[in-house]
């Protein structure tokens, strides 16, 4: 657990330094030791350090000016800050603290009260860690359709946005494919809510298999209509997505109580690009368009795609 959490060391008295990283590798932390402030602060920046055992008065950067340093950079997590201070008198253990360390040692220090110090340390790391996850769970759950897996509208929102603007800054293609599976309500009458559902995840799976990861997205945008997004993709490249869609849910085969059945879907595919009026741009026209054309699709006869570029 020790080496979780690696330790900078900086002191630039050689003696201490060697007592700093004997007490605390023998107890198996993985420490990094500098003999100086801006060494430090180098090596911190290269790396990161959840634990920094720092002394104050160093040549180069003191152990204050690293505090204020580590605080006004962004950090992938919580810097746990100890100075290291042969003063003890009140007002400069202040200064430490308000400079943005966590806690202080005397000098000459206790090897014992070190590791109980860094101990310390971890245990409010580890809160943090527990936290960030936690808040990592709430965030996911804030964002994803229960059922499918997909995204909700509510990252719909959050991420189209940035979508169009990147593409509008680069004078990239985006495209968008909305569809809707045909006849979805036959499906609940005759066989069940359940085999509703079974349909919805099984038309998820297929759009998630058919999709570039972590560049297209899909989102379940209400109750069998989905919309996914394809950044810099152009509308031909968009179409064949949507028709290999449009293929493989028209094969797939679903069995509820014994009976086989299966649900075409209907597809309405836009794009912009460089030809795309910008100013009169929002996420609403641009799904509206989409919409125009998936019930366009679902005119002529359902289980067919439909394309225009915006
Ligand atoms: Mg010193």
């Amino acid at each position: 657990m020790a080496a979780e959490f690696p330790i900078l060391i900086a002191d630039d008295d050689p003696v201490t330094r060697k007592l700093l990283e004997r007490t605390l590798t023998k107890r198996g932390y993985r420490v990094t030791v500098v003999d100086d402030g801006r060494k430090a602060f180098e090596r911190f920046q290269e790396e990161f350090f959840p634990l920094v055992v720092s002394d104050w008065m160093m040549p180069g950067m003191d152990g204050l000016e690293i505090c204020k340093a580590i605080r006004g950079v962004e950090t992938e997590g919580y810097v746990f800050i100890i100075l290291l201070t042969s003063r003890d008198n009140r007002e400069d253990i202040v200064r430490g603290l308000e400079a943005g360390a966590d806690d202080y040692l005397t000098k000459p220090f206790n090897p014992a009260e070190l590791a109980a110090r860094i101990n310390t340390g971890i245990r409010i790391l580890e809160l943090e860690r527990s936290l960030k996850k936690a808040n990592d769970e709430i965030r996911v759950l804030s964002i994803t359709d229960q059922l499918t897996g997909c995204y909700n509208r509510v990252y719909m929102v959050e991420r189209m946005e940035p979508e169009i603007k990147r593409a509008k800054r680069y004078r990239h293609w985006l495209s968008v494919i909305m569809c809707d599976l045909d006849h979805f309500k036959q499906v609940n009458d005759t066989h069940g809510h359940q085999a509703g559902d079974m349909v919805l995840k099984g038309f998820a799976e297929i759009i998630n298999r058919s999709i570039r990861d972590k560049v297209d997205w899909a989102v379940r945008y209400g109750g069998e209509e989905f919309i996914i997004i394809l950044p810099e993709t152009d509308l031909e490249g968009a179409a064949v997505v949507a028709e290999r869609l449009r293929r493989s849910a028209a094969e797939a085969r679903y069995t509820a109580e014994g009976t086989s059945f299966h649900v075409t879907a209907s597809f309405g595919v836009t794009g912009l690009n460089e030809k795309t009026p910008w100013e009169k741009l929002s996420i609403d026209t641009i799904i509206q368009h989409a919409d125009t054309l998936l019930y366009a699709a679902k005119d002529a006869g359902r289980d067919r795609v439909h394309l225009d570029q915006l």
